[in-house]
């Protein structure tokens, strides 16, 4: 086991409300380490859609993903904020009041006085449909995301759900693929609306192929695919040529270690107030996706409200005899400095 790392602030997860709150908690003075199970920073917006539009940061009117990603650690640049990726935190103990021991399964220890968790869905997984044998095709020619749109270029694409990541991809894909098709178990999608209107015009002109049905089987070998067998709504048979196939089932939510933290729960969330994102034990707050609370919205811009109120109940407990004095960062030169504008 390594030395203990000594940090005001340790923060579980790097997406984008852990990364903002390295910059809420840096304008109030508090160095910060992130741990994060991936081996990229960003979280979901890096792992799951990196290439997307997102379209309901304030001020942004479009950023992608990565964008976001890359754009948040310009932001928090002058905190200097130390990642330690591809581990995973398994224990907090308590050891002060408050005070915190974290380690991760890297065997790395820290010692805090504040725990941030912000760890989302806890460790995703991409939900594997029920098909014999897919293991064999996995990252070869199945694909549970799309890390990079190029690698899909000229492929004979199978697309399998009706959620919106089956819709989008479908509609981001197809003027890069050989021929896309979209198979749903029916005739009925979940998506949003506009984004079924596109598929559908998509397919009466011709530009790609609708099926319903359930995969039942696949062909090829060695890892390579050649094609799906496809069991219709009436029962019939039917193959459908392909060389790559990427099914959105969904993402299994496994909540991981959080369990164990001592930490209440709520179908896997947890709980807290919304004076400071506190949770029921005082020093560790929850920020982000993985919290809960009266009229929660799962969406990055209030992740970043909660990590701005969390940092200022935070530095009572970093600076228990410092007051605390509210600024704007266009008019204190004090917090300009410390962004090193000024
Ligand atoms: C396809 C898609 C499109 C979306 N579009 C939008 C949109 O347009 N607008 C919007 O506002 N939101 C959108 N979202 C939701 C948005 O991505 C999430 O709200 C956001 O990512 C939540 O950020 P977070 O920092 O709370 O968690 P996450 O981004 O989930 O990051 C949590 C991190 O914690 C890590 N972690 C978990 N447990 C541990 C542990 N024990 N130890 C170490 N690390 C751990 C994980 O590996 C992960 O990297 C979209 C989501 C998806 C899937």
């Amino acid at each position: 086991m390594s030395e203990a790392i000594k940090t005001d602030v340790l923060i579980i997860g790097a997406g984008p409300c852990g990364l903002f709150a390295v910059f809420e908690l840096g304008l109030l003075d508090m160095k910060v380490h992130l741990v994060d199970i991936l081996d990229k920073i960003g979280g979901q917006c890096a792992e799951l859609y990196p290439e997307k539009p997102i379209y309901d940061i304030p001020g942004i009117p479009l950023v992608t993903g990565q964008g976001l990603t890359e754009a948040l650690l310009e932001q928090i640049k002058p905190f200097n904020p130390t990642f330690h990726l591809n581990e995973m935190v398994e224990s907090i103990e308590k050891i002060g009041d408050p005070g915190f021991r974290v380690t991760t399964d890297a065997g790395q220890v820290f010692e805090c006085k504040v725990v941030v968790v912000s760890a989302g869905g806890g460790s995703f997984q991409p939900k594997r449909p029920p098909v014999p044998g897919i293991e064999a095709y996995e990252n070869t020619s199945v694909f549970y995301a799309v890390r990079k749109m190029e690698q899909f270029r000229d492929k004979e694409i199978l697309i399998v759900g009706g959620g919106d990541s089956a819709l989008d991809w479908t509609l981001n894909l197809h003027p890069l693929a050989k021929r896309m098709t979209l198979l749903h178990r029916r005739d009925d999608f979940r998506a949003a609306p506009h984004s079924v209107e596109q598929m559908r015009k998509l397919v009466a002109d011709g530009k790609m192929d609708l099926k319903i049905g359930q995969v039942t089987a696949l062909e090829g070998a060695d890892g390579k695919l050649s094609g799906a067998q496809v069991k219709g709504s009436d029962n019939a048979m039917s193959t459908v040529s392909c060389d790559t196939m990427l099914p959105f089932f969904g993402l299994t939510m496994k909540l991981g270690p959080v369990a164990n933290w001592g930490l209440h729960l709520e179908n896997n969330l947890i709980p807290v107030e919304t004076a400071s994102f506190e949770t029921n034990v005082p020093g560790i707050f929850a920020i982000g996706d993985i919290n809960t609370y009266p009229g929660k919205l799962k969406l990055i811009l209030s992740g970043f409200h909660e990590g701005a109120l969390m940092a200022q109940k935070a530095h009572r407990y970093v600076y228990p005899d410092k007051r605390l004095v509210f600024q704007y960062t266009t008019s204190s030169s004090s917090l300009q400095k410390k962004l090193g504008v000024n």
